[in-house]
């Protein structure tokens, strides 16, 4: 499976998400004032705008980082480490992504197998040995134990338990993801909501013209305040 798509992948991402921040304004509270209704105006006037003039630079930058990713998944592992409990070579099983989306460094794990008695080791592509944090207990901190339990077809039960004191958590994980839902005003929000480059040219020119427009105002209110004060010092 390769991470990089091709590019009309990231501009429907793009859009969707530019759709949706739209409808978020324009879902607010009916009756509103006139001047609610002009800052709600003003507001996705500016939101359509800010998104369309930003939307390259976000798709290169999604697809590099894609691309990053399936450069890190052609690495292959540069040594093989020994098995902590019987010291003997261990066998390379598979590799994944790792992404510390904290710091947004991106490596890959490489886990190692022991044939003897099966335990894992795993070391990322820096040669750095990867030691999960496991969860602790929020009461004692105790390392929690865990099981799972089916429930139906669709679901599995987690529970994680603490053996020195009485917490307890569980929660349901369902296994077959829902069918997204169709969204049938897509292309119509689409032509609403995102703008084409002739619309993205024109509000940048605007965005520019009202920038210099303020700081010639600013520049007036300067010399005003100083000519004020020459006047009446
Ligand atoms: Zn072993
Ligand atoms: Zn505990």
């Amino acid at each position: 499976m390769t991470h990089l798509k091709p590019k009309q992948h990231y501009i429907d991402r793009y859009d969707k998400n530019t759709i949706e921040e739209c409808r978020r304004i324009t879902k607010r509270p009916k009756n509103q004032s006139q001047a609610s209704k002009i800052v709600k105006n003003v507001l996705l006037y500016i939101t359509k705008g800010e998104r369309a003039i930003n939307k390259d630079e976000t798709i290169s930058k999604w697809m590099e980082y894609d691309e990053k990713k399936d450069k890190m998944l052609k690495k292959e592992p540069k040594f093989f480490p020994t098995c902590l409990n019987c010291s003997i070579p261990m066998k390379y099983d598979i590799k994944e992504l790792y992404e510390q989306l904290d710091s947004d460094k991106l490596h890959i794990k490489f886990f190692f197998v022991c044939p003897n008695c099966r335990s894992y080791r795993i070391f990322l592509e820096n040669n750095k040995e990867y030691i999960p944090e496991k969860p602790k207990c929020p009461e004692c901190n105790t390392v929690l134990l865990g099981k799972v339990t089916r429930k139906n077809n669709k679901q599995h039960k987690h529970i994680s338990y603490c053996t020195n004191c009485n917490y307890k958590d569980s929660w349901n994980m369902t296994l077959k993801p829902t069918m997204p839902k169709v969204d049938l005003n897509l292309s119509k929000d689409r032509r609403k909501y995102c703008l084409t480059e002739k619309e993205t040219l024109e509000y940048s020119n605007a965005k520019f013209d009202l920038e210099a427009c303020s700081k010639l105002l600013e520049e007036h209110e300067k010399t005003k305040k100083k000519n004020n004060q020459l006047k009446n010092p």
